[in-house]
């Protein structure tokens, strides 16, 4: 018993979600919000901001030498976005497979990005690609005492683990 939650929390983990501002606009927060609530993930961190564009070319600092590196800055800059940090087993991972590919054209039906968006320049949501991009991007928007940190009565029926 205790070895399974040990293991249960090593593989815990944390990812940056961010619901940009044509989801947000677009009416898709309580949406987006419910498929990652229902596979079992945990909110621990969420709030509604408007980034500064200098803010935006720091989330998106790897992708500052693609030609849409501007536009895509403008875009996340130009009103409201939710962001959010999700935690559970695999949550980096699975949270992508749950958004789908960046290109909504390519995104499996069934997936965020699939079912609820068109065209790569607005696809709706963010989701941090691995374990060091989710810790960059954690630190960016929340400041530590914005995360949250609590134990659900459900995790014990989504994991198996008490
Ligand atoms: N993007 C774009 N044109 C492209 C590729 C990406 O406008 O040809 C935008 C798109 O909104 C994407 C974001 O840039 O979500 C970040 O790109 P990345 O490759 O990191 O995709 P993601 O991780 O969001 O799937
Ligand atoms: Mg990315």
């Amino acid at each position: 018993m205790l070895q399974e939650k040990e293991a249960h929390a090593a593989e815990m983990e944390r990812s940056f979600i961010a619901i940009k501002p044509d989801g947000v606009q677009r009416g898709l927060i309580a949406e987006i919000i419910s498929r990652f609530e229902r596979k079992g993930f945990k909110l621990v961190a969420i709030k509604i901001v408007i980034p500064s564009k200098d803010f935006a070319q720091k989330h998106y600092h790897d992708l500052k030498e693609r030609p849409f590196f501007n536009g895509l800055c403008d875009f996340l800059s130009s009103g409201p976005v939710v962001a959010m940090v999700w935690e559970g087993e695999g949550v980096i991972k699975y949270g992508r497979k749950l958004i789908g590919a960046t290109d909504p054209q390519k995104s499996e039906p069934g997936t965020i990005r699939g079912d609820l968006a068109v065209v790569v320049g607005r696809n709706i949501i963010h989701g941090s690609d691995g374990p060091e991009t989710a810790k960059d991007e954690i630190n960016l928007w929340f400041k530590p005492e914005e995360l949250t940190s609590y134990s659900s009565n459900t995790e014990k029926w989504i994991y198996g683990v008490n």
